[in-house]
């Protein structure tokens, strides 16, 4: 699923790309992505793109007044083609095409629709629900003291820090990544870290600017399909830790995983693989 900068080069690429291309007609083939039906996606045709930006992990199409934002769920894919895609093509949910010929689509992978998209006069866009209720972007990061205030809470970091309303753009991921980079384990709560700890966690969501840096030198002006995460942990299960030596353990949920290095984040335990120990029960 695409996370902070995942989304943030995505939307850097599509909007030196896209800007003051005009519309020429937009669609909605998948049934269940538009959450909005006024203004319709019709309203856009003869519009110019005003930029591509994001928040969070949504991005967000400008079209002047209007806005289109995005929620990619875990499959959706926002990509800028050069033709247009037949009818025929089952993953398009939307398509944007243009007058000089190109298209941007937004398709999803996979059987579940769960990708939407809304339509919204630009100036209703913090107003919308899933805007609202975001927290402050996590990166650039927020003021030490402001994330000290949000982290405080007597929940798990690994869901604490992957919750949208918390701090925005972190996700499965990342979220491994960024406690890997604070030596902090996945099961520690908010509310118990020292004011260290609390520090390491903050200074450790530089991971989130490097993998942006890291996508500004190696992806072009072409997005691939699937771009090369530079992560070290996440499902690094079985390999050694790049920093210590140790092996990477997992712990694995119905739907995802998480991955740390036991030496350095849990004081050398390996905790208990949750979906084997409920089935021993
Ligand atoms: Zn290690």
């Amino acid at each position: 699923m695409p996370e902070l900068p995942e989304v943030e080069i995505v939307v850097r690429r599509l909007d030196s790309a896209l800007r003051d291309a005009t519309v020429e007609s937009a669609l909605a083939p998948g049934m269940k992505v538009m959450k909005t039906f006024d203004p319709p996606l019709e309203a856009l045709v003869g519009k110019a793109v005003t930029g591509v930006r994001r928040t969070g992990k949504m991005p967000i199409v400008d079209f002047g007044d209007f806005s289109l934002l995005i929620h990619l769920m875990s499959a959706g894919r926002l990509r800028l083609f050069d033709k247009r895609a037949s009818l025929k093509d089952r993953a398009s949910r939307v398509l944007i095409r243009l007058e000089d010929g190109r298209e941007l689509r937004l398709r999803e992978f996979g059987t579940k629709q769960r990708a939407w998209a809304k339509l919204l006069p630009t100036e209703a866009l913090a107003e919308d629900e899933a805007v609202a209720r975001l927290g402050p972007e996590a990166w650039p990061a927020p003021p030490l003291e402001e994330f000290a205030a949000l982290i405080d809470q007597p929940r798990h970091l690994h869901p604490l820090l992957r919750h949208q309303g918390d701090i925005a753009g972190i996700g499965r991921s990342w979220v491994d990544e960024i406690l890997w980079e604070a030596r902090l384990s996945p099961f520690k709560k908010g509310s118990e870290l020292s004011a260290e700890e609390v520090e390491r966690l903050h200074a450790a969501l530089h991971v989130l600017g490097d993998a942006i840096e890291h996508y500004e030198k190696t992806i072009g002006e072409e997005l691939p399909d699937k771009l090369p995460m530079p992560l070290q942990v996440h499902k690094h299960e079985g390999e050694s830790c790049p920093r210590c030596g140790a092996t990477i353990e997992a712990v694995y949920f119905s739907e995802h995983q998480t991955n740390y290095c036991p030496a350095e984040q849990t004081g050398g335990r390996v905790l208990k693989d949750r979906r084997l120990s409920r089935l021993l029960k």
